[in-house]
């Protein structure tokens, strides 16, 4: 459609370097050419031009002070895509990899993913180049500290809500949150993620990796299929990683492998979680910890690893978590998985998988939950602690993972009767962009030209 291809081309030309952002917004359009051609409202009002273009970008300096009293230096970012339908909300993302493509593709990806919560929250992101790993926690604090001496006037509980992501846990959540407090005497729900005693919520911390897990359950009850029993892979070992395979064992799965950025571990026996948490959580170590542990389990460093293919995906296996990071799962991935019987990919991480992967999913017909539904559950549980917050009482552990486990089933079944709408039955890519891109379009037309 040459709306589609207009908007494809614009960004490419306007923004030649940022490649992931091409990426998300080529998955995004490619899937909404059924509903742009049934309502010309969209093209009138210039929807797609206005949802790839921010409504506000802030790009920074964050300077602070090393442990050796050496001054460093880092960039920063926080990218407001889109308000109408809430306030702006997405992570933090601290890895030497962020730049500005980095944080768009996942600003413009949370637009459509938060919309499909059903809750009040617009998109946006944030990051720096800052890798906390191997710093001290002073260090870490400094860096947070300088971080929010600039973020902190961008953002607030009804204008920009950050939240953590690669990088950013709970530790560097209270750094960013104290600092916030005190620059503007103000204690309110300006992040989430927040430890318990000072207005997070439970169930934050499990929420991406558990509401994987339940979006996955409802792909599989269409065909029949529970995991009970089944073999699965997962990729990554942080906070994503990690809760993927808490309820995988308790539906009854056995989750075989873990990777992370040196290495991959396959455990046949099936992930010793506690021995991964103590490793990922408390020590903050490499995973070749695992395999000092643990005699029987294999441990594959990153510089073994044949060309162009990620080994954690030609493991057989019944499903599979992509949890690490975006591309991580190529085309060659992709068929390996299909030639080893996988039924089930739910994606934990935002955009692991290559379009081609994406497409060789689509065309097998197996159960493929794209990341923007599947991984909605960590800001779905986000905007239960902002509504904690703004009503100054905490739920319980039950409460706040029924209403996840429910928000799960409703965007599966949003998606799934949006699909069949548009004559794409099955096809959760179309189904999740065009839920999610109505119900943010048609707020916008709703508000007028802005
Ligand atoms: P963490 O920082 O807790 O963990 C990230 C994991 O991925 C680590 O094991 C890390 O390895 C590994 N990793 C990171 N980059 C690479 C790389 N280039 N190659 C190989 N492994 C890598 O992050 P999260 O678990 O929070 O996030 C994982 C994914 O899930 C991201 O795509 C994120 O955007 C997405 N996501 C997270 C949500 C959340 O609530 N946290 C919500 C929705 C999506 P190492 O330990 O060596 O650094």
């Amino acid at each position: 459609m040459e709306y589609i291809n207009n908007i494809n081309n614009l960004i490419k030309e306007k923004y030649p370097m940022q490649l992931e952002f091409h990426q998300a917004v080529r998955e995004v359009t490619e899937s909404l050419e059924p509903v742009l051609k049934k309502y010309g409202k969209y093209e009138q009002n210039a929807i797609l031009e206005r949802l790839v273009t921010p409504d506000r970008e802030i790009h920074f300096r964050v300077t602070w002070v090393d442990d050796n009293g050496k001054v460093q230096v880092n960039r920063a970012y926080r990218i407001e895509f889109n308000s109408a339908i809430g306030p702006y909300k997405g992570g933090l993302r601290f890895h030497p990899s962020v730049n500005p493509g980095i944080i768009k593709f996942l600003g413009f990806e949370q637009i459509f993913k938060n919309a499909l919560t059903t809750l009040a929250m617009g998109g946006g992101k944030g990051g720096s180049d800052f890798d906390p790993k191997g710093k001290s926690d002073a260090e870490v604090m400094r860096f947070c500290q300088a971080f929010m001496n600039e973020l902190y006037r961008h953002i607030g509980a009804h204008t920009d809500v950050p939240a953590g992501d690669i990088g950013v846990g709970a530790r560097e959540i209270g750094y960013l949150y104290g600092q916030y407090r005190k620059i503007t005497n103000r204690f309110d729900g300006v992040l989430t993620g927040k430890a318990l005693n000072w207005g997070g919520s439970l169930v934050r911390t499990e929420a991406t990796g558990y509401g994987c897990v339940y979006f996955a359950q409802e792909m599989l009850k269409e065909i029949g299929e529970n995991l009970d029993g089944k073999i699965c892979t997962v990729s990554g070992s942080g906070n994503v990683a990690i809760y993927t395979i808490e309820k995988l064992q308790q539906f009854g799965a056995l989750a075989v492998t873990i990777s992370d950025s040196k290495g991959m571990i396959y455990d046949k026996e099936g992930i010793d979680l506690a021995l991964l948490k103590e490793i990922k959580e408390v020590k903050r170590a490499s995973l070749e910890e695992y395999a000092k542990e643990k005699k029987n389990a294999q441990y594959t460093p990153i510089s073994q690893y044949k060309d162009g293919i990620n080994p954690v995906w030609h493991i057989p296996c019944f499903a599979a978590f992509p949890s690490a990071t975006q591309n991580e799962l190529n085309l060659e991935d992709a068929k390996a998985l299909l030639k080893n019987g996988c039924k089930c990919v739910s994606e934990g991480a935002n955009m692991p998988s290559t379009i081609e992967a994406v497409h060789e999913f689509i065309n097998a017909k197996i159960c493929y939950g794209p990341g923007k539904a599947a991984n909605a559950g960590g800001v779905a549980v986000s905007g239960l602690e902002m509504a904690q917050n703004a009503s100054m009482t905490p739920w319980s552990f039950e409460q706040t993972d029924k209403k996840l486990h429910q928000i799960m089933e409703s965007i599966f079944s949003n998606a799934s009767e949006t699909a069949k709408e548009f004559n794409a039955a099955g096809n959760l890519v179309v189904g999740a962009n065009i839920a999610g891109f109505r119900k943010v379009a048609d707020s916008m037309i709703d508000q007028g030209v802005l």
